[in-house]
């Protein structure tokens, strides 16, 4: 009996060496990586040398998380392009497919980008790039913000509120562009998938069309509906008391009641 204890107490030691050593690997995966600049507060580390246009995409997504109450400007990123690099392989089999993973500090993108990083694609949908990024940049800033006992998967907080905020700050619009008439015409999408549960959606931008699955393309528009129509912050609705069904309930009347009263918006 003494024996097997002494066995399970050496494979719980080697167990724990294992998961810690791949902790601190997902952290740190640069070593993976043979190039890095940086530009602003991004460290990018990449297989082949990072061009000059990619500081763009990196300005765009700056811009849309800058107007976030979470917005942090000591916080440094990194993010880690999907070019050659055997990083994205190991993280989807520890963390599942997706176009891109925000952890830590860290972005790392999955997906495949094309030569003008307009897009990054994933099984055939495409989001454009900088939104995305803009959208990992998020949750590591409501990781920043409410530390990892107060952030998923630690603490159990409601999926359309936690991955919702980032569609918000990443689908806000340009200065310039009403931003209820692109929550009518994103209502209006929505309705017209009322009877799926799942489906892939074509959102609407200010820069033309963006994917996210069915469930994102709803949260989105509820964090949207909170925080652009009832003035609420991220810290109101992360209370207990603001509930899925109450405020999709509120906001689908609140559509039938606005849906004639915009325009839908012009621009690209
Ligand atoms: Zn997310």
């Amino acid at each position: 009996m003494k024996g097997l204890f002494r066995w399970m107490f050496r494979m719980f030691i080697v167990g724990a060496a294992i998961a810690g050593l791949l902790i601190v690997f997902m952290l740190n995966p640069q070593i993976l990586y043979a190039h890095t600049k940086t530009y602003k507060s991004i460290s990018i580390f990449s297989k082949y040398q990072c061009p000059g246009r990619f500081n763009a995409i990196i300005d765009q997504s700056l811009d849309l998380i800058s107007y976030s109450e979470l917005y942090d400007s000591s916080f440094r990123f990194r993010l880690f392009l999907n070019d050659g690099s055997v990083f994205p392989t190991v993280s989807k089999t520890i963390l599942g497919n997706a176009f891109a993973w925000g952890y830590s500090n860290n972005i790392v993108l999955n997906g495949t980008t094309d030569s003008s990083f307009g897009f990054i694609s994933l099984n055939g949908y495409k989001r454009q790039l900088a939104r995305t990024i803009a959208h990992e940049m998020m949750h590591c800033l409501q990781a920043n913000r409410f530390g990892i006992f107060g952030s998923r998967p630690l603490k159990n907080i409601p999926y359309w509120k936690w991955e919702g905020y980032p569609e918000y700050i990443s689908y806000r619009s340009s200065v310039h562009y009403n931003e209820d008439s692109l929550l009518i015409v994103n209502l209006g999408r929505l309705d017209s998938f009322k009877n799926h549960s799942y489906a892939p959606v074509e959102v609407d931008t200010d820069e033309g069309k963006s994917f996210a699955g069915l469930d994102y393309f709803r949260w989105w528009l509820m964090v949207k509906y909170c925080i652009d129509i009832k003035k609420m912050s991220f810290a109101d609705m992360l209370k207990n008391e603001v509930g899925y069904e109450a405020i999709y309930t509120e906001m689908i009347n609140w559509y039938a009641n606005h849906r004639y009263s915009f325009s839908p918006p012009s621009g690209p």
